[in-house]
């Protein structure tokens, strides 16, 4: 009998993509989202398979699943500033709510829990680059403060029960990651820029653009979660590409990949943008062997053909257009 997977936001950027791996490795995988954020069209091509099953379910309401599970990963939860605006309540249920559910089930059926934890713990750090005994600095009160404390807390409640049930517990904190599927209307940065740019619309930088990010292709971050999950290391482990650059260059680049003439226009940054971000993989070097290996210009590239297959409709029904306005000071 294959081994079964269970994993929520299975519809998302990065739950599609995890779908697809434990797919590939023979794995039955049991798919669970309530679609506020994820969209199926990201799993259609799963639901004639016979090892996919998929649930429309909230986490933050009790979950239940029948037979055996080995393991679940817990990737439900908005991911995008403009999400945890419009949607701040629900962003801290899945975080704290949603993940106590999702422990107490894999006690119950003795599996090994992998919970998506993310460089948001840092907050705008003080430390560069971060590394994972770095405590962070983050405002519990701000505008990301829902997103950032939730996962907080869903990193002490998995190491209580690790600690106090003796629970097998993985915890991967993810630094910005790209790809197909990401959702073009999220507000982030590499949608925002690519939208625009196929649009025909100025590219917008929050700020004066000097603030950094270093941006991971989503096959190396789903690489680095698959070894997490199947090493043996209970603690958080960073994984991203360090490759780090100014949202300016960035959008200097973005110009150039997509052969248009944008020009670039400046808005208010948003209230506790973190200044810079590059995550340390020193750790995750170590004791998984990984390390990113697809270079921004390669990445990108996909990235690029991917927006470029959407439908005009598709690109234009863009709801947040001026996300900068809502959160700025
Ligand atoms: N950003 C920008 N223009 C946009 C969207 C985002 O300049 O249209 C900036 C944003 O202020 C931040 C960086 O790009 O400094 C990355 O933003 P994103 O929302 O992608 O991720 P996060 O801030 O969570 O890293």
């Amino acid at each position: 009998m294959s081994k079964r997977v269970l994993i929520t936001g299975a519809a998302g950027f990065l739950g599609s993509h995890l779908c697809d791996r434990f797919i590939k490795e023979g794995y039955h995988v049991i798919g669970i989202d309530n679609l506020i954020t994820g969209d199926l069209a990201n799993i259609e091509h799963l639901f004639k398979l016979e090892q996919f099953e998929f649930y429309n379910h909230d986490v933050t309401k009790f979950v239940h699943v029948p037979g055996k599970l080995d393991y679940i990963l817990h990737f439900a939860s908005p991911a995008s500033p403009i999400d945890y605006l419009k949607i701040p309540i629900q962003t801290l249920k899945v975080g704290s709510l949603g993940t106590h559910n999702l422990l107490g089930l894999a006690k119950e059926k003795n599996a090994r829990i992998l919970i998506a934890s993310t460089s948001e713990v840092y907050g705008d750090p003080l430390v560069h680059p971060q590394t994972e005994d770095y405590y962070g600095n983050v405002n519990t009160i701000g505008p990301r403060g829902v997103y950032d404390e939730a996962k907080r807390f869903q990193e002490s409640i998995t190491m209580a029960y690790h600690r106090f049930h003796g629970l097998e517990t993985r915890i991967v904190r993810i630094f910005n990651t790209y790809g197909p599927r990401m959702r073009l209307n999220d507000g982030r940065v590499i949608p925002a820029f690519m939208g625009q740019a196929l649009r025909g619309e100025d590219l917008t930088i929050f700020g004066d653009g000097l603030q950094t990010r270093s941006f991971c292709y989503v096959d190396d971050q789903i690489e680095g979660i698959y070894r997490l999950l199947m090493s043996d290391y209970a603690l958080p482990v960073n994984i991203g590409n360090p490759d780090e650059i100014t949202i300016k260059d960035f959008a200097e680049e973005i110009i150039k990949l997509t052969g248009t003439d944008q020009k670039i226009i400046y808005k208010d940054l948003p209230v506790d943008d973190p200044m810079q971000r590059k995550p340390d993989i020193s750790l995750a070097k170590e004791i998984l062997g990984w390390e990113a290996t697809v270079p921004r210009s390669e990445g990108m590239k996909k990235t690029f053909e991917y927006f470029k297959s959407l439908t005009k409709e598709q690109l234009h029904k863009s709801e947040h257009k001026d996300f900068s306005k809502h959160i700025v000071k």
